[in-house]
């Protein structure tokens, strides 16, 4: 199954799901979820888990901690090549004297891409993802296709996504693990000089720190990242 069959069944999964709202709340929970609640249920009434401190740490991951933090870090180090060496030497330090990104644990890794080597970030066990920095990983990331396809065939993954680089580029994957977790350092699009951090910022996406898109400015995209 490729990753857009992968991506088409989780569109029907998610479509007919919104067919139910007439049936009330409970129903429209998927057996994950009523099992997620049942047990937070459970936890809450013995005393072992505070309810609002669940809350709080979700609300986080809503609102605060997202790809924009991620967007923060690479922007940063297309600006500041003093930044820059410090975030491949020691991406968890550099992210943590930023000021305006949320702190992240000390396993992130930070790797380049140049001309000739393109990175592209897996977990071919589960869903080991940088969630400080890129918030909630996308279901495709977590599919099985994606999942053994990036390791095996990785310029086809690529291509699915509308990425297609030159044959002199060497690709790069590298495979999370629960003590890593890995950030693409994407290459700063052509005629950008003078562009402020903020606006370079905007031309960070989420795909583009996985390695399976490109930063581009808005007139030369030609990737749906
Ligand atoms: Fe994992």
């Amino acid at each position: 199954m490729s990753i857009n069959e992968e991506r088409g069944q989780n569109d029907l999964t998610e479509h007919s799901h919104n067919h139910s709202h007439e049936h009330g709340e409970m129903s429209e929970l998927s057996d994950t979820e009523l099992r997620v609640r049942s047990l937070e249920t459970v936890l809450a009434e013995k005393g072992y888990v505070d309810s609002a401190a669940l809350d709080a740490i979700v609300e986080a991951y809503e609102t605060r901690i997202g790809p924009q933090n991620g967007q923060r870090v690479i922007a940063r180090a297309w600006v500041d090549l003093d930044f820059r060496s410090k975030l491949l030497e020691d991406a968890s330090t550099a992210v943590n004297t930023m000021g305006n990104v949320s702190p992240v644990g000390s396993h992130l890794i930070a790797v380049e891409n140049t001309p000739k080597r393109h990175n592209m970030v897996v977990c071919t066990l589960c869903s080991c993802y940088p969630w400080e920095v890129l918030g909630l990983p996308p279901t495709w990331y977590k599919s099985a296709p994606y999942r053994s396809r990036a390791v095996l065939e990785p310029r086809a993954v690529l291509a699915e996504f509308g990425v297609t680089l030159p044959d002199q580029t060497e690709v790069r994957v590298w495979d999370s693990t629960a003590e890593t977790r890995y950030i693409v350092l994407p290459m700063r699009p052509a005629g950008t000089e003078g562009w402020s951090e903020e606006q370079l910022a905007a031309l960070v996406t989420r795909n583009s720190m996985i390695g399976t898109g490109l930063a581009q400015r808005p007139d030369e995209k030609t990737e749906g990242s």
